[in-house]
């Protein structure tokens, strides 16, 4: 028999009638088997940093979403062959998508495909971890295509541990910047070194969500202050803001010269950032320029709240207003006396050690006899700061 003007695929000789329509001059199984989507490598190997546990996704190393270590190693190796994934460049269109989903497709345009991979063996105790994926593909190539391609392949990923960049440089003892802290015209105290260790150990999480060189190398406490080594200047910056906003003061930036660079021969400087912490703190007595007289009630990063003594009111003043209000320390003594005597006009103390009398006129309301009040006295003018407890 003849078969006359029929066609037939070149490779494996069926009739177009049989198993075409033939494609390229191929049968639908020949043009699928010829014409493979899954391009993929059998092995795949990435890491991940034994210190961090970041890994690079597309070159860049990043953050894992999990410190959790079983979970992380397939996180890693989960994101390596997502990335290792080859199709033939006919594919324009690619879904990562469950076993499920890709099992039940039947139907896909041109240059679209549905990949799904599940992993179904693993070693992960040790290092490298190895992980074997079956990786599924539906894909259809070609309008005159009955039936899509359907590909399957195991791929194994290899998880090595290594030392991030980052990390090198950390366990390397580099720094970028100090970021000093430090109060005008005293000593850090023990409350705000604490704060302050605190807020930068909050801020700095938050920065190195972004900046993975922001982190903290060292942290020295010194006699005046706290200095903390920072791999980078920026975040630096960020933290000595950070600082300003919650405990006021000024921030200051200098350069110093600490090398070259042997490869571009150019100068590096280091950079210092100080934030000086103002020098007035809770409890304090200050004076402004028309001589009235304050209690400090609270200091922050946008003024002070004053109590005023004469009138017991609380002002709140930003710092711009301190500034112009001449608002300083003053010098004063403390006293302890006894109201013994009190008339709407004036109202008699008796120093509590020197039995001394004296009187103050214009007397705040709520003084009462027989009670014991501290007392500021600058110059000659007395102050009631409040009733002894
Ligand atoms: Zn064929
Ligand atoms: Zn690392």
């Amino acid at each position: 028999m003849i078969a006359m003007g029929g066609r037939f695929c070149y490779r494996c000789g069926i009739s177009e009638d049989e198993g075409g329509p033939l494609i390229d001059g191929l049968c639908q199984v020949c043009f699928r088997k010829e014409n493979p989507v899954l391009l993929m490598e059998d092995e795949i190997n990435t890491e991940l940093c034994q210190n961090c546990g970041s890994y690079k996704k597309r070159g860049v190393w990043v953050d894992p979403g999990t410190y959790e270590l079983d979970e992380l190693v397939f996180e890693v190796a989960d994101s390596a062959l997502t990335e290792n994934l080859r199709l033939d460049e006919r594919i324009k269109h690619v879904a990562i998508v469950s076993p499920e989903e890709v099992e039940t497709t039947e139907e896909l345009p041109v240059g679209e495909a549905r990949v799904s991979f599940e992993a179904v063996s693993w070693h992960i105790e040790h290092f490298p971890a190895i992980i074997t994926y079956e990786v599924r593909v539906k894909a259809r190539l070609h309008e005159l295509q009955r039936e899509l391609h359907d590909e399957k392949k195991r791929v194994t990923v290899y998880v090595r541990q290594t030392v991030c960049p980052r990390c090198q440089k950390f366990l390397g003892g580099y720094f970028e910047a100090i970021l000093q802290v430090r109060a005008e015209d005293r000593p850090l105290s023990e409350e705000e070194r604490k704060g302050v260790e605190k807020l930068v150990e909050e801020k700095v999480d938050e920065i190195m969500r972004k900046d993975r060189m922001g982190f903290i190398q060292d942290t020295i406490e010194k006699e005046e202050g706290l200095d903390f080594y920072m791999g980078s200047t920026s975040s630096a910056r960020k933290l000595a803001q950070a600082i300003r906003e919650r405990f006021g003061g000024s921030i200051s930036e200098a350069y110093e010269l600490v090398g070259q660079d042997r490869q571009t021969s150019r100068e590096v400087y280091r950079t210092s950032v100080s934030v000086r912490l103002p020098k007035f703190r809770k409890g304090d007595i200050v004076a402004d320029g028309k001589g009235n007289i304050y209690e400090v009630e609270e200091v922050s990063g946008r003024g002070m709240s004053l109590r005023n003594l004469s009138t017991r009111r609380i002002e709140h003043l930003d710092w711009k207003t301190l500034r112009r209000e001449k608002v300083d320390e003053v010098e004063y003594e403390e006293r302890e006396a006894m109201v013994t005597s009190s008339t709407p006009v004036d109202v008699q103390f008796m120093d509590m050690e020197s039995y001394e009398t004296f009187e103050l006129g214009r007397p705040d309301s709520g003084l009462k006899e027989g009670e014991i009040y501290r007392l500021i006295k600058v110059g000659s003018r007395y102050y009631v700061r409040e009733r002894k407890e």
